[in-house]
């Protein structure tokens, strides 16, 4: 004992990525008497609320403020700037950290795997949301927004979002935190008509209802629906897709009210080529199969092609068919589901769990759920790491390296431009400050070396 303090056993863990999924994980670990160290391989924490959620969806990104309340606790640090697989390796944290919590999220895209996919003009929407969220390995993009058609496919909440992005005004835009270069392209865009794809019917699109419903406000914008594709439809069991196919059926009955843009929701097409100029020149259109749906031995609705096709001209198209996780050296990976092996959040060797390694959020379930999913995820993970605290089967890491000063220290020699949470603080402080004459909430700084510059400016 020392100094009459009670003993308590020094027990440090370490998040990897600072979205959602990561500071759930963290407040409950935090919560749970552990110390928690966040890296994220930005500058910047939140991952997917500060790169991927809307711009126009200010209230959903106000889930930030919960997250800072979570920094303010005196076990937690924040190492921004510190990519896994890159700047430290998964040995690194095995020395310094009794748990190990993986929260990197799904980095890139599914591939539709047709020909024509890679023609300029055709995107991943995944790129598309990075790009105009202001995340700076995509900054340097470009988008040609010249044309007037695009056609989005697939039947997702994201896609809704860059369909969306698409047609709204200007004017919309202007109060957000958009990235100044895709203002800058918006503005000037001439895409008036936007087709979103999906290879199932209404009954299995994957949209959420306020997401859906939000299209039939759009400023300047009619949303279509060919009442032809809501037909012969059996009543979803499912709440959220019955709504769904309420909302679609209300804006099938809607009279185009001569808006100067146009949305449409148009079903069962499966892309089967993405047509341009020549080989490998711009885009021009999608080949799509028509579909007819077919119920399996499993009871699943899926589609398949009745033979016929047809040509959706267009000059812009982003592939939104959901995200995949990519392998970090050394990490178990399960390459056909695209995520970290585990169980339970537990990762997973090849001979049974990894001691004191775990994964939350999309890399341990996949890109599904809405931000609050990632909650009750996290806990699930987190009760793991506290059983496995009780019994002694956490990692043992290297004595005299595990500290948080040894931490520190060691970082501080391997990256000495990392961001702490002042110098994010900093950075949040410098890019509202921006923002405030516009009425924006902030201009982002898109630049990692503006970001480190700014962080540097944070008050002693
Ligand atoms: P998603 O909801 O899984 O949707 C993926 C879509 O791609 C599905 O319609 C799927 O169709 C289609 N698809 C997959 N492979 C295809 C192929 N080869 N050809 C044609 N279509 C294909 O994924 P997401 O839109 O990327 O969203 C990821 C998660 O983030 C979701 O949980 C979503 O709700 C969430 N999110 C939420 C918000 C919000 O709350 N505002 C915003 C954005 C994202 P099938 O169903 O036929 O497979």
């Amino acid at each position: 004992m020392n100094g009459g303090e009670p003993f308590k056993p020094l027990t440090r863990a370490a998040i990897v990525g600072a979205g959602p999924s990561g500071f759930y994980a963290t407040d409950q670990l935090l919560k749970a008497g552990f110390e928690v160290d966040l890296y994220d391989a930005l500058p910047t924490p939140f991952g997917l609320v500060r790169a991927g959620v809307a711009p126009d969806h200010p209230k959903i990104k106000s889930v930030t403020r919960v997250y800072a309340k979570t920094a303010g606790h005196e076990a937690f640090r924040f190492f921004g700037g510190v990519e896994l697989g890159t700047d430290i390796s998964r040995d690194d944290l095995l020395a310094r950290y009794h748990a190990v919590v993986y929260a990197i999220g799904t980095a890139t895209d599914n591939r539709l795997e047709i020909p024509g996919e890679d023609r300029p003009g055709s995107h991943p929407a995944t790129e598309f949301v990075a790009w105009y969220n202001g995340h700076p390995h995509f900054a340097d993009q470009q988008f040609d927004l010249n044309g007037g058609r695009a056609v989005v496919i697939g039947n997702g909440n994201v896609a809704i979002d860059v369909a969306r992005m698409l047609v709204l005004d200007p004017g919309e835009l202007a109060p957000t935190d958009t990235a100044d270069h895709a203002l800058a392209t918006f503005s000037t865009a001439t895409v008036n008509e936007v087709v979103v794809v999906g290879r199932r019917g209404p009954a299995e699109a994957s949209f959420t209802n306020p997401e859906l419903r939000e299209l039939g406000e759009l400023q300047r914008a009619d949303v279509i629906v060919d009442p032809a594709q809501l037909e012969g439809i059996e009543e979803p069991e499912d709440t959220t897709k019955r709504r769904n196919v309420e909302i679609l059926r209300e804006y099938s009955r809607l009279r185009p009210q001569g808006k100067s843009h146009r949305l449409e929701l148009r079903f069962l097409r499966s892309p089967v080529e993405i047509l341009g100029e020549g080989e490998g020149g711009p885009v021009t259109g999608v080949r799509v199969a028509i579909n007819r749906l077919v119920r399996g031995e499993d009871g699943r609705v899926g589609a398949e092609p009745t033979g016929e096709e047809e040509v959706i001209e267009c000059g812009l198209v982003l592939r939104s068919i959901g995200y995949r996780g990519t392998p970090v050296p050394g990490i178990p990976f399960d390459q056909r589901r695209g995520l970290i092996r585990n169980e339970g959040g537990r990762v997973l060797g090849e001979s049974g769990p990894c001691p004191g390694e775990y994964v939350v959020g999309w890399i341990k379930r996949g890109p599904s759920g809405v931000i609050g999913t990632n909650k009750k995820d996290a806990s699930d993970t987190v009760a793991r790491i506290a059983a496995d605290a009780e019994t002694g089967s956490l990692n043992q890491p290297v004595a005299g390296e595990y500290e948080a000063d040894a931490v520190a220290a060691w970082l501080t020699e391997r990256l000495p431009d990392h961001v702490t949470w002042e110098g994010w603080e900093a950075i949040d402080a410098h890019e509202s400050s921006l923002g405030e004459p516009a009425g924006r909430p902030r201009v982002k700084l898109v630049r990692i070396e503006e970001l480190i510059q700014a962080s540097r400016n944070r008050r002693p």
